[in-house]
């Protein structure tokens, strides 16, 4: 074994832009010397708007501050506010809930499947009662969320479908992106996501014109786009970073590649972990449809004890998430009482995540399987 196969691992890798340095150097300066001066909301991000939407299968993207401004904007767009109530998922990040208490509504957690973790649907068509305005599944980190239920449940209660497609992009259920099963759904560039990139910055994306221009509204302090200083509507300000554009625009024709390396990494893993399953360590599902591999989770009986293991033997893991949702001390006080979510529970208890970034080689994919594998089970 080389010396760099014998490194610790990390679970992001630090040199995630190192191969396009130099074209970022370059973006950097045209950018910054352009006759414009233009560096937020220009040509740029106007063009990888159209490009992405294009790669979509022709969309309406609105670039925008962060995933978690995206869902904002979105929420704000469908006029969610004061008195409704949204159901979103007991386990997942900070801004499923955040997003809806900022903008004056309710959260209202639903439990997940114990094994894949998304939300599910009969759990949420539970939580459905007279103040719902809107549903807010979210993928989760290797499974796409079972969107045609929710687009059923949505169109059968008339409630409005924003899809958290932060960590799926790319993913793809019954032919269709993740991301355009929703009335709207939303990207995250955060490094770390699989379109990530180096800084913050999201996006909308819909198939609803109506939609697309109300955030496009949002994102700029609620002016049109014609007229300055005209403020239709009390916005934000979530713009998107010309140089941000400018570089993943020079990245998204070499996303397909990234994101099929990442299929293949978990496919090796989830191969190598079945026979794990009876011994307390559960692989997600195999596959390929549905899927998006943002980081790789498993399920651990003993957890803590594995990350320790995985820790000596040189390979970092990641506990998304400890703790439910509706157990932080910022959402518990809009708990409904007598409310209880056992899956999200178990899985912030037994998650445990491991790296399936792109450029992970070969080699380090069977140190880190073959971590797993030894881990004493008994
Ligand atoms: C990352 C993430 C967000 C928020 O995106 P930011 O760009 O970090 O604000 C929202 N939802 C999910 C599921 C995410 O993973």
């Amino acid at each position: 074994m080389s010396t760099t196969e014998l490194a610790e691992i990390p679970f992001f890798p630090p040199d995630l832009f190192e191969g396009d340095r130099a074209v970022l150097l370059r973006l950097l300066r045209e950018t910054g010397t352009s006759a414009s001066q233009r560096f937020i909301l220009g040509e740029q991000t106007a063009a990888f708007e159209r490009e992405l939407g294009e790669s979509l299968g022709g969309a309406e993207v609105v670039a925008c501050g962060s995933g978690t401004s995206a869902l904002t904007l979105v929420l704000a767009a469908m006029e969610v506010g004061p008195g409704d109530e949204v159901v979103v998922p007991a386990f997942g990040c900070a801004p499923l809930a955040s997003s809806v208490l900022s903008v004056g509504a309710r959260p209202v957690f639903a439990d997940i499947d114990p094994w894949t973790m998304v939300i599910d649907p009969l759990a949420a068509a539970e939580r459905i009662g007279p103040r719902t305005k809107a549903l807010l599944p979210a993928h989760m980190f290797s499974v796409m969320a079972d969107l045609p239920a929710f687009a059923e449940l949505a169109r059968r209660h008339g409630l409005r479908l924003l899809e958290d497609s932060a960590v799926a992009q790319g993913g793809v259920l019954e032919g269709r992106p993740a991301g355009l099963w929703g009335e709207a759904g939303v990207y995250s560039f955060v490094q770390v996501k699989t379109f990530g990139m180096p800084g913050e910055g999201g996006a909308v994306v819909t198939r609803d014109a109506e939609l697309g221009r109300a955030v496009r509204m949002l994102r700029n302090h609620g002016q049109d786009g014609r007229t300055r200083f005209t403020h239709h509507r009390i916005g934000w300000n979530s713009r998107f970073d010309e140089l941000q554009a400018a570089f993943q625009r020079h990245r998204l024709p070499g996303l397909a590649d990234r994101l099929s390396r990442r299929a293949a990494i978990a496919r090796y893993y989830t191969e190598r972990f079945a026979p794990l399953a009876e011994r307390g360590v559960l692989a997600p599902p195999p596959g390929t449809e549905g899927r998006c591999f943002y980081v790789y989770t498993l399920l651990a009986e003993r957890r803590e004890a594995l990350r320790a293991h995985l820790a000596r033997r040189g390979v970092a893991s990641h506990a998304y998430y400890p703790q439910a949702l509706p157990r932080q001390p910022a959402f518990a006080p809009y708990v409904l009482p007598g409310d209880g979510w056992p899956a999200a529970e178990r899985a912030a208890e037994r998650a445990l995540s491991i790296p399936v970034y792109p450029h992970l080689t070969d080699g380090q994919i069977v140190r880190i399987a073959d971590a797993v594998c030894d881990f004493p089970f008994n």
